[in-house]
């Protein structure tokens, strides 16, 4: 069913060889609530969405989804649970039609619901753009078309989260403006998200809390307005 379900992380730690990238982390995404995860570079953020979803090995801790623990669930099977996921860089296939692209995220769905026709439309309707170029080569739309491309690949399987990793990354500040106002949106849906970024600004609005990442571990987690007017936060992440 397609019930929202609650994200659990406990004691979630991830290495490389010897490298520990993170450090037991703790965090829970509520049903229909949308977190930010910030931090500097190299924080762990995106190693931590990867941990999520399956793709680099969890050295310790528990994930569960609703009633559903994921810890040891593979890659391919945690989208078929409801999470999708937008990776860092896009990761379109440059060669295919932007809804041969989008046809492709409709793979993942397990569960009968609304044709996959109707999705696409809703899809269409979320990003006009890509329904102009729906006949098009994904490879020929601009950085800011196949970030949007991304996004609607992973709407595609209808998830109940979204796990994004830097949306805004390489965007000008108008298409920024752009992926935010689809984040509000999605989260006014009632989409429950984890938003990875470096960029501060843009998770506050998109959020209503977030987790400061340091070093691998969980330095502060507050509702994003409290992050947002903190004094350490402004001057760390805001540069204000
Ligand atoms: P960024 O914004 O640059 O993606 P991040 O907060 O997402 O930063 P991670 O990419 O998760 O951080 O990296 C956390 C730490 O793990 C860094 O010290 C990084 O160098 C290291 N790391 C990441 N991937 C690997 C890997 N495949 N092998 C070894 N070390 C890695």
């Amino acid at each position: 069913d397609r019930q929202a379900a609650a994200l659990t992380v406990e004691d979630l730690s991830v290495h490389y060889g010897g490298v520990c990238a993170v450090r037991s982390i703790g965090f829970t995404v509520a049903p229909g609530q949308s977190v930010g995860i910030i931090g500097a570079n190299g924080a762990g953020k995106t190693s931590t969405l990867k941990a999520l979803m399956g793709l680099v090995p969890r050295s310790g801790g528990r994930i569960r989804f609703g009633d559903t623990d994921l810890t040891r669930v593979k890659a391919r099977d945690i989208v078929r649970h409801g999470i999708g996921y937008v990776p860092e860089g896009r990761h379109v296939f440059p060669g295919l039609t932007v809804e041969k692209n989008l046809m492709l995220g409709a793979y993942a769905r397990s569960w009968r619901g609304p044709g996959t026709r109707e999705t696409l439309e809703e899809v269409y309707d979320l990003f006009p753009v890509l329904g102009e170029m729906r006949s098009r080569l994904a490879g020929a739309l601009s950085g800011g078309q196949q970030q949007m491309l991304a996004v609607g690949r992973a709407l595609m399987a209808k998830p109940r989260l979204m796990l994004l990793d830097e949306p805004s990354m390489g965007l000008s500040p108008k298409l920024i403006e752009d992926i935010l106002a689809v984040l509000v949106r999605l989260r006014e849906e009632g989409l429950s998200m984890l938003l990875v970024e470096q960029n501060a600004k843009l998770t506050f609005e998109a959020t209503s809390s977030c987790v400061v990442m340091e070093n691998g571990e969980v330095a502060m987690t507050g509702t994003s307005r409290e992050l947002r007017d903190d004094v350490q936060v402004r001057r760390i992440y805001l540069g204000l």
